[in-house]
């Protein structure tokens, strides 16, 4: 069966360049490299050619994810399951694989309309180590896991979000039920992994945004206390404090970026543990900032 190996990349859609290009380099510590037009930024954390690239756009939000096959009997099958289920797919010409820095690329949309790009083979840069914006104890772990996991809202009903991804050859389901204090219910968030990252996708509630937030993960726990500092320094909200997750054990916070969703920096995370499991609350931590949280609540 043809599988989703890592989340490989995303495009996000941002209005003010300027100010991403400062956040990318100067919190994240990630490197911003010029794109094709002025446009355009590109951000690298390890060899690949990009990770994420910044188009200019009103959006403010993930355009699209770049899901990654191992190759290229892998894309094809990919092509044919996708096809056979009657999900509508179009393969990229050569110019677009070769826009989009990959060999071969397909284009669809997941049951929620979220655009999705599956591709095999990244432009990979061993001649560029990445450079970070600014000092790092360690880089960013993204062999092996992809480069990120990220929550998504939902337009779509859970069981159709999880048969599509089961057919990319990804695994998980509901993972919590999360009593919010203001509301009758606890809300469910389904994960989804396909890699030794816990959790490569996470949907959550429908809300106006695509993406709720999109997380890193650091190779040592002094990255993810230097980020904090310089989010504080910075005048930045925090949106969550520090804590520990149940689900993927990173030791992580959650502050806003330009586009007004939130970025995660976290340490620590385990592997998918094989079994379904779901949790009512986190391992510790992990309070919301309460003045700035209800731009993120996610209605049941
Ligand atoms: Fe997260």
């Amino acid at each position: 069966m043809s599988q989703i190996t890592e989340l490989g990349y995303v495009t996000i859609g941002v209005s003010d360049l300027k100010a991403w290009e400062n956040f990318a380099g100067q919190v994240l510590g990630l490197e911003v490299v010029p794109g094709e037009s002025e446009a355009v930024r590109y951000l690298r954390m390890d060899y690949w050619h990009h990770r994420i690239k910044l188009v200019q756009d009103s959006s403010d939000d993930v355009l699209v994810a770049g899901l990654r096959v191992a190759g290229v009997l892998e894309f094809r099958a990919m092509a044919k399951t996708l096809s056979d289920a009657g999900i509508a797919v179009r393969i990229g010409s050569k110019a677009e694989a070769e826009a989009n820095h990959v060999l071969e690329i397909m284009f669809l949309e997941d049951p929620n309309g979220y655009p999705i790009e599956i591709f095999h083979g990244p432009l990979v840069q061993f001649n560029l180590p990445y450079h970070p914006g600014r000092r790092m104890h360690g880089g960013y772990k993204t062999l092996g896991g992809g480069f990120a996991h990220m929550m998504q809202s939902r337009r779509a009903e859970f069981d159709d979000i999880h048969a599509f991804y089961t057919l990319l050859g990804m695994r998980g389901g509901i993972e919590y039920k999360m009593p919010i204090p203001m509301l009758p219910e606890p809300i469910e968030l389904m994960f989804l992994h396909c890699n030794e990252r816990q959790h490569t996708f996470a949907f959550g509630g429908p809300a106006e945004k695509r993406c709720n937030h999109l997380m890193f993960e650091t190779e040592k726990i002094e990255d993810v206390g230097l980020a904090y500092d310089l989010v504080k320094q910075a005048g930045i909200p925090v949106i969550i404090e520090p804590g520990a997750h149940a689900n993927d054990h990173n030791f992580s916070f959650y502050f806003k970026n330009p586009s007004g969703f939130m970025n995660e920096i976290g340490w620590g995370g385990r592997k998918p543990p094989g079994q379904s499991e779901y949790y009512a609350g986190d391992v510790f931590g992990h309070m919301p900032v309460l003045n700035t949280m209800k731009d993120f609540m996610v209605p049941a």
